[in-house]
């Protein structure tokens, strides 16, 4: 059912744009503030960064990440030691202490907890988003963040789909992984999210380099400008703001 607002038109999300896009990046990197967060900022446009509370590029510049969040982007909760389950394949990679296989329940409720301390004590927020590492979403056979709804805005999942308003799950939110598309690819799912009126999540990891998934600089150049050139029809925000707009619609 299409929910309707006092005037009999149907509610509209996305501030009455035709979609939404959200541009999260992985895995707190130093090209994230090198190469996407300068891009950003002259276009006027925000994004989410997961960041693990291990990450080195986190802890070597803390100062930058502060000022990143003080010009409107948001700083994701990507767990404390980014564990992933080593038991599916493919996950040969990770290590014996850090494998979420081996996690009790408590101890993967805990690690985020004091992920979101650390980030409050760089932005000073008490609300964000966070992201599944892996998009692993179990441990102890139970989905670990139903312990944790209450103290998020939402979590960005990882199936490549787009996300209708009406029917985005906020406990599992889809976006698409990216690695190697074209700047004309990423625009084409842009186009799609116009299309259907849906909101759209990039998912970034190495933009120009630090990371096996990558963007390129000049495909990722090209997405943010269509972005910004498209203002008007396409929104373009923070996870954490499109989910409470989901919400909104939601609940209307
Ligand atoms: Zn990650």
């Amino acid at each position: 059912m299409i929910s309707g607002n006092i005037t009999g038109q149907p509610a509209k999300a996305w501030q009455s744009k035709k979609c939404a896009v959200v541009l999260t990046y992985d895995d707190g990197l130093n090209v994230h503030l090198d190469n996407a967060i300068p891009l950003l900022d002259s276009l006027r446009l925000k994004g989410t960064f997961y960041i693990p509370g291990n990450s080195q590029p986190f802890a070597n510049r803390i100062d930058e990440w502060r000022v990143a969040a003080k010009n409107g982007h948001e700083l994701g909760n990507h767990t404390l030691f980014h564990p992933c389950n080593g038991n599916m394949p493919g996950r040969e990679w990770v290590s014996k202490d850090h494998d979420l296989s081996n996690y009790s329940l408590n101890q993967i409720v805990d690690e985020i907890r004091v992920c979101n301390t650390l980030l409050k004590a760089v932005d000073g927020k008490d609300k964000r988003t966070f992201a599944y590492t892996c998009g692993d979403r179990e441990v102890e056979g139970q989905l670990f963040y139903d312990l944790l709804k209450d103290e998020f805005i939402g979590a960005r999942g990882v199936y490549s789909e787009m996300n209708d308003p009406e029917n985005t799950d906020l406990n599992n939110i889809n976006s698409f992984m990216i690695n190697g598309e074209s700047g004309e690819e990423l625009i084409n799912l842009v186009k799609k999210a116009q299309n259907s009126g849906s909101l759209l999540v990039f998912l970034f990891h190495g933009v120009g380099g630090e990371h096996d998934l990558n963007v390129s600089l000049p495909a990722h150049r090209k997405l943010l400008l269509y972005l910004s050139e498209n203002r008007n029809n396409i929104w373009t925000g923070t996870m954490a703001e499109a989910a409470v707009q989901v919400a909104d619609f939601q609940n209307k």
